[in-house]
């Protein structure tokens, strides 16, 4: 890379004999740099830097990796559920947030453990209380879609200030049916991953 920056364009031979390496020893190593646009390859004239910086190659490789490679499954439960069963679910599901679904998985609402704290901190009976009366309601929900790079899902639990997003499909009937849910710790876990710690 460092033979091109400088004296690009430049033959394949002649960073051969730069490097004292005979051209076939050098040719998958220069096939990988191109594919991967680091080098630019034009017949009879060389090969010629790309220009492209770590932090593109970094946000190019970000942009690849989409909701549907590392989305995990969503908690659900029904709108009637009392907010006591409902913090049960939350325990036993090892959760901080449900979605709550109508009959095909349809998206109502949101509830997550401030909504619970509020909820007891007002002194309610919790068997009593269904959990619609508490949680986030569509249409104010915030959502993600299988096809959303992780760029996109990152900056919208930025910008919301939320721990987690449902990820939704439309339906015939224009509802968002939940197919599953990304989370602070899905992200964590593919940094991690890319970091080659997993
Ligand atoms: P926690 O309550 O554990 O801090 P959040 O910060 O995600 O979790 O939730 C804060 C508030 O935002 C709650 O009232 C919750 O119902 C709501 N909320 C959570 N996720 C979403 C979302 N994806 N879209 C809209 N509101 C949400």
């Amino acid at each position: 890379m460092e033979i091109v920056k400088k004296n690009g364009p430049i033959s394949g031979e002649e960073i051969a004999s730069r490097l004292s390496l005979s051209r076939a020893t050098l040719r998958p190593h220069l096939a990988v740099l191109t594919m991967s646009g680091i080098l630019h390859a034009r017949p009879r004239v060389g090969y010629f830097y790309a220009g492209k910086t770590q932090e593109t190659l970094i946000s190019e490789t970000l942009k690849k990796i989409k909701v549907r490679d590392f989305k995990s499954r969503p908690a659900v439960i029904k709108e009637a559920t009392s907010v006591y069963d409902a913090l049960v679910a939350l325990f036993l599901e090892d959760v901080g947030t449900l979605y709550v679904v109508e009959e095909g998985s349809i998206l109502l609402g949101v509830v997550s453990r401030k909504d619970f704290l509020k909820c007891t901190m007002g002194g309610a009976d919790l068997q009593k209380m269904p959990v619609g009366i508490i949680m986030t309601r569509m249409p104010n929900i915030i959502t993600t879609t299988l096809d959303e790079t992780i760029v996109e899902v990152s900056h919208k639990i930025m910008e919301y200030e939320v721990d987690s997003l449902p990820v939704v499909r439309e339906t015939a009937g224009e509802k968002l049916e939940v197919v599953g849910r990304v989370t602070k710790t899905n992200l964590a876990r593919v940094l991690v991953a890319l970091g080659g710690r997993e």
